[in-house]
């Protein structure tokens, strides 16, 4: 069995590691796929000391930091489950099951998708998820942006300097997002706001994205927006769906809840990044909240005899 097992390799799981394996403690990683959602990242320039860098050169600088430590990573293999009998007991997809004294979920997060007609066909061909990664690519284009919350707003007024125009379409009567954001993006003469307004189809011409249908839900009207891109901002979804129905207490958004040592509710079992309750998603804070949560989890193993 490891002393330290840490489930997912994006920046809070890499943080995670180093900090369990300086411990001098028998630590490894399973993940997925090393590097998380920063391996779909182009541009970062808010990592604190490194003016810019870019996703996939930041993830190589994880994996190689965490191989000098001599942890353990074992990539493409998901965790399906976990339970404890002394050790912690992490399930694979692929049948095996992993013991360890204490165990770091770092899961992270997806962007959570619309589910209408022509998003899955049209995704890469004008629905996008990240402004800063896709909004050149509609440079002088008119485009929608799906959610009217802080990330949307957010997306609207990045967008706004970029395209020609940008249609904020929001399911609710009212916006969600920051009252300083709103201002801002009402005073970019670029941006229309909709609201009460349900996006029922994206429309392709079999290559790339045309338009977009939404249902007027005060009227029931079927609506159209001639758009070139559609930026859906509906929120992030933690990847924790193999924690249900586990020890592990999950908020109603699936989200890991944890103390400030990282600590969840199963003993022995600590969680870090976009996969908990922290209130930001961002690398550098993943990245601390993994430094926390190793220390905490080596608190525990110092106080906690082997099974
Ligand atoms: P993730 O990066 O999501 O990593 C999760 C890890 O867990 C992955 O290795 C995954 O394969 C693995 N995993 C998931 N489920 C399982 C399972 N069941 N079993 C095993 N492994 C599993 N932040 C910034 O600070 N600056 C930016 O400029 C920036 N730009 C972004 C642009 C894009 C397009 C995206 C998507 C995100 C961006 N972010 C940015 C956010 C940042 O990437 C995240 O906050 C950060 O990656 C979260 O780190 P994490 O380690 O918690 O999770």
């Amino acid at each position: 069995p490891y002393d330290v097992l840490v489930v997912g390799g994006g920046p809070a799981g890499a943080a995670a590691a180093i900090y369990a394996a300086r411990k001098g403690i028998r630590t490894a990683i399973v993940a997925e796929r090393f590097g998380g959602q920063v391996m779909d990242t182009v541009g970062i320039e808010n990592f604190i000391s490194v003016p810019y860098t870019e996703g996939p050169k930041l993830a190589a600088s994880l994996e190689q930091h965490v191989k000098q430590y001599g942890v353990e990573v074992i990539t493409e293999q998901r965790a399906a489950a976990i339970s404890k009998d002394g050790y912690v007991n992490v399930d694979l997809a692929s049948g095996a099951t992993l013991k360890s004294r204490a165990v770091i979920l770092a899961t992270g997060a997806r962007w959570r998708d619309l589910n209408v007609p022509g998003e899955l066909e049209y995704r890469t061909k004008g629905v996008a998820y990240c402004p800063h990664c896709d909004g050149p690519f509609f440079k002088g284009k008119r485009v929608a942006v799906i959610g009217g919350g802080n990330s949307g707003i957010e997306a609207a007024i990045d967008l706004a300097g970029i395209v020609e125009h940008v249609t904020v379409v929001e399911f609710a009567d009212t916006l969600r997002a920051d009252e300083v954001l709103q201002k801002k993006a009402r005073s970019m003469g670029n941006i229309d706001i909709i609201m009460s307004a349900r996006t029922t189809e994206v429309i392709g011409d079999g290559s790339k994205v045309v338009g977009m249908d939404y249902e007027d839900r005060t009227t029931g009207e079927i609506k159209h927006l001639a758009v070139a891109g559609i930026f859906v901002q509906i929120g992030l979804v933690p990847n924790t769906e193999f924690l249900k129905g586990s020890e592990v207490a999950l908020t109603r958004f699936g989200e890991i809840e944890i103390d400030t040592k990282g600590a969840t509710s199963l003993p022995g079992v600590y969680a870090a990044g976009d996969a908990t309750t922290v209130p930001f998603k961002q690398i550098i804070i993943s990245m601390g909240a993994g430094a926390t949560a190793a220390l905490g989890a080596f608190d525990y193993l110092i106080r906690n005899a082997a099974p």
